[in-house]
């Protein structure tokens, strides 16, 4: 059935649960869950940073994944030759305990809205999709995403949640991509993502 249970959707929109267990899924809202952890403690197959556009690392998120990975993934990222906004590539995880990371360009926010105020969103949307691609690709079945563009690159959390949940959506009803990924989880950091989506997340769940 399509229509969500209210303990399904309080499932999946829980953000105080712990979602590093593997359990098999039946339906559509038990893949999508949001949680307020550390990304770089999430036993998942991969998890998406954000990083920036020459991958060699930085702050926040970025500086946390590569810290906790090691110098070998600089390194591995070093060989890349960058990522453009609005992309994604994949690396080995190192000393994380995911099994892959892959690294995914926000838009600076008011950068993009300068240039064109759909910018933000449509360069924000598409780190999602070519994520969710590149982890398809690669056999992954549980993918962590950071709560992309949201700090130093300043994406309102309100309206990043918002397309963030919507375009996992979008990629999970599409009929290819059926029974690809098991688990897609937001992984939450600060309060005001963890309102963000708190809201963003029922919202979203209604349309599946
Ligand atoms: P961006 O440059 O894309 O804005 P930031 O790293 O500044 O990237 O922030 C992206 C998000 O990552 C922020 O919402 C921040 O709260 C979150 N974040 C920071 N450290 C961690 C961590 N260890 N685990 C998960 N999320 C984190």
């Amino acid at each position: 059935s399509k229509i969500p249970t209210v303990s399904s959707l309080y499932r999946a929109t829980s953000l105080r649960q712990t979602t590093t267990e593997r359990t098999p899924v039946q339906s559509l809202n038990d893949i999508v869950s949001a949680v307020r952890y550390d990304i770089t403690k999430l036993e998942v197959d991969c998890i998406v940073n954000a990083a920036n556009s020459s991958l060699l690392g930085g702050g926040g998120v970025d500086g946390a994944i590569h810290s906790a990975a090691g110098r070998q993934l600089t390194r591995e990222c070093a060989t890349l030759d960058g990522c453009e906004v609005g992309d994604a590539k994949i690396t080995s995880a190192y000393h994380l305990p995911c099994k892959k990371v892959i690294h995914t360009v926000g838009p600076i926010y008011f950068t993009e809205s300068a240039k064109d105020p759909e910018r933000p969103e449509s360069l924000l949307r598409s780190c999602y999709r070519r994520s969710l691609e590149v982890a398809v690709e690669n056999e992954m079945k549980s993918i962590a995403f950071a709560a992309i563009s949201t700090g130093v690159y300043g994406y309102p959390s309100k309206w990043a949640a918002l397309a963030a949940t919507d375009e996992v959506r979008k990629f999970l009803e599409l009929p290819e991509n059926k029974n690809k990924l098991e688990r897609v989880i937001f992984c939450i950091f600060e309060v005001k993502d963890e309102i963000a989506y708190e809201r963003a997340l029922p919202w979203v769940l209604r349309f599946f």
